[in-house]
């Protein structure tokens, strides 16, 4: 009882609205009050007392140097989280490598570790070794701690859920999900390395990104994400992740397009993804020559041919009929497709614009804005950034 008391007189008390100071804060490299009363809405007086009692207690300092001069001559205060500067680890899978990088709260990549993406059946245990890099790099660099890894994968994945169970393992099927063990990555993980991990759908991460890197930040947003890798698509609703009840929210790859199409590892007939995939499957066989992937075609529509536009923009045509049906049911503000193809993605958001135009309501065809992202790779970046302050932004 004695001892109940003692740690009781000792405790530094700290509100909820302390913590959700803190861990905004946290992956800055400084922010002011009316920015933290902004992002966790919250009145500026509490935030005000709130970064008061912080600064007592020497948790939050102000920021010094350049910035923070820069900062006062506006009138501006920043703070920052005293003591060791925050880290964040992401491990992405990209163009079919895996890569874990270590960023600044500048959101400034520091390191990169590229490896051959592991066994999809592995799960979590094939992942141990490329977190340990990640660990050991975040030692070498001085004042900095890592404490928390964001796993952005390219596949349905739900906290806590894993990534689905189903999936077909007939001979001869494109490999899909490239996470197919149905396990809590984060707790695996996390136990192994005293870490906090984040595991988050790609297409959501960049989503979140997207929505959170424009000044004036848009609420409701169907993200599409286009590679060799498949299709990755996202649904941003009232400003929340639509994630669903199993990680399947927002997935367009799996939509049947032809009940009587080739059979998907997800098990289902004529999925989108697949007829995307396939478009250029016919041309090839004529011609005897190697299936053209979506690499190639980039590489040749660069080149300015022809034919690669074309079945370009029929990609776009084939994607624009699932997101005419999406937008008239979401009424989103924006479509944004994902650009890492570079100049060759104009073509398919041309061909996504022409189905829009005959299979949604005139009133939603015109006030959709068809974008295409200018934040390329980063996008997956910030929206890493965005994902570990999703909790202290909720309150
Ligand atoms: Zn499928």
């Amino acid at each position: 009882m004695g001892e109940q008391i003692y740690r009781y007189h000792s405790l530094v008390v700290i509100t909820r609205t302390d913590e959700r100071v803190l861990g905004y804060a946290r992956y800055t490299d400084g922010v002011d009050r009316a920015e933290l009363a902004r992002a966790l809405d919250l009145p500026r007086p509490t935030v005000v007392s709130s970064v008061g009692r912080l600064m007592t207690q020497g948790r939050l300092v102000a920021v010094d140097g350049e910035r923070g001069r820069a900062a006062r001559g506006r009138g501006r205060h920043l703070v920052r989280v005293s003591g060791a500067a925050a880290l964040l680890g992401l491990l992405a899978w990209r163009h079919g490598r895996l890569t874990a990088s270590l960023y600044d709260v500048r959101r400034e990549r520091l390191i990169g570790i590229d490896r051959d993406p592991p066994d999809p059946r592995s799960g979590a245990e094939g992942l141990m070794e490329v977190v340990d890099a990640l660990v050991r790099a975040a030692a070498t660099i001085p004042g900095s701690a890592l404490d928390t890894v964001v796993v952005s994968v390219p596949a349905p994945f739900l906290r806590g859920m894993g990534a689905p169970r189903e999936h077909s393992s007939l001979p001869g099927l494109p490999r899909g999900f490239h996470v197919t063990n149905a396990e809590d990555f984060d707790t695996r993980l996390a136990d192994r390395f005293d870490l906090t991990v984040i595991t988050e759908n790609n297409a959501n991460l960049a989503a979140l990104g997207e929505q959170y890197a424009r000044p004036d930040r848009i609420d409701n947003v169907i993200y599409l994400m286009i590679g060799d890798d498949g299709i990755g698509s996202a649904v941003v609703a009232n400003g929340r992740l639509a994630r669903g009840a199993h990680g399947y929210g927002g997935e367009l790859a799996h939509l049947q397009l032809d009940r009587n199409g080739p059979l998907c590892h997800c098990g289902g007939r004529g999925c989108l993804w697949m007829a995307v995939r396939d478009l250029s499957l016919p041309y090839s066989e004529t011609a005897g020559t190697d299936p053209v992937d979506l690499t190639g075609l980039t590489r040749l529509s660069d080149a300015h041919d022809p034919g690669a536009h074309r079945l370009l923009a029929d990609i776009g045509r084939m994607l624009g009929r699932p997101l005419g049906h999406l937008s008239t049911f979401l009424d989103p503000e924006a479509i944004i497709v994902d650009a890492t193809l570079g100049e060759a993605v104009d073509h398919i958001i041309r061909g996504i614009a022409e189905s829009l135009a005959v299979e949604a309501p005139p009133v939603i065809a015109r006030n959709v804005r068809l974008e295409r992202s200018t934040l390329g790779d980063t996008a997956e970046v910030r929206g890493a950034f965005e994902i570990v302050r999703e909790a202290v932004r909720r309150g």
